[in-house]
């Protein structure tokens, strides 16, 4: 779909893919022990549907870290959470089974990101890092306009009292309560929060919850189990 002039984004989920069980079928992910094989049909098949010259995939590990790219990284990404280009057709990929993946444009400067924010990545401030390194290299926040995809949700997210407690004290509005009344955390609203106080006036939501849409791959849900992936690209 189109999230603004020349911007297009797109939420892949399980099916479509070559993968067997527990990873069926889809599986986008690089290190969670499906077919090394299978994994790389399903991204070529993502690409070739999506009609992108690669797609760049990051080695997610939870951090604040942002580069620049123009190319994929191949076989040995680094260690990054958080990548922005303004290459056309090249699509930005955030991988999740429960964490949201954030895709931001500046479609006037032709730029655009794509970050991975989990529970330790929006406590590290993932989502700022992202928009403040886009910033840098000439993308306006006033301009931006931001998906926060899938993820586990505030209502379903329990976690122990003193994580909600610590995650809460960086980022208030992640401060939420399970459903069955337990502490949990809201990571959306978190992100959606840090989105605004970097100036993204425009954020828009894939709120589909990971743990009860059974189309999406989830961590909580299932281990071991896939990836499927958030991706923004310049047409
Ligand atoms: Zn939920």
């Amino acid at each position: 779909m189109e999230l603004a002039p020349g911007v297009r984004v797109a939420v892949t989920d399980r099916h479509g893919g070559i993968s067997v069980p527990p990873y069926g079928s889809r599986n986008l992910g690089g290190m969670v022990g499906d077919d090394p094989e299978a994994v790389r049909a399903n991204r070529a098949g993502v690409a070739a549907e999506l009609g992108v010259r690669g797609i760049v995939f990051m080695r997610q590990v939870h951090s604040a870290d942002v580069a620049y790219v123009s190319e994929p990284f191949g076989d040995d990404p680094p260690a990054l959470d958080g990548v922005f280009t303004t290459e056309p057709g090249l699509a930005l990929a955030s991988l999740g089974a429960d964490c949201p993946a954030v895709l931001v444009a500046d479609p006037v400067a032709r730029m655009v990101g794509a970050a991975h924010s989990g529970r330790p990545g929006t406590e590290a401030g993932i989502a700022t890092a992202l928009v403040a390194a886009m910033a840098a290299k000439g993308a306006a926040p006033g301009r931006m306009v931001a998906l926060v995809g899938p993820g586990a949700c505030g209502r379903c997210y329990e976690v122990p009292a003193e994580l909600r407690e610590r995650v809460a004290a960086r980022v208030p509005e992640t401060w939420s309560t399970t459903s069955w009344q337990t502490p949990a955390l809201d990571l959306r609203a978190g992100i959606e929060a840090q989105l605004r106080a970097a100036g993204i006036q425009d954020v828009r939501h894939d709120a589909r919850c990971t743990i009860e849409s059974a189309e999406l791959y989830s961590h909580r849900r299932e281990q071991p189990g896939g990836r499927f992936a958030g991706l923004i690209w310049l047409a």
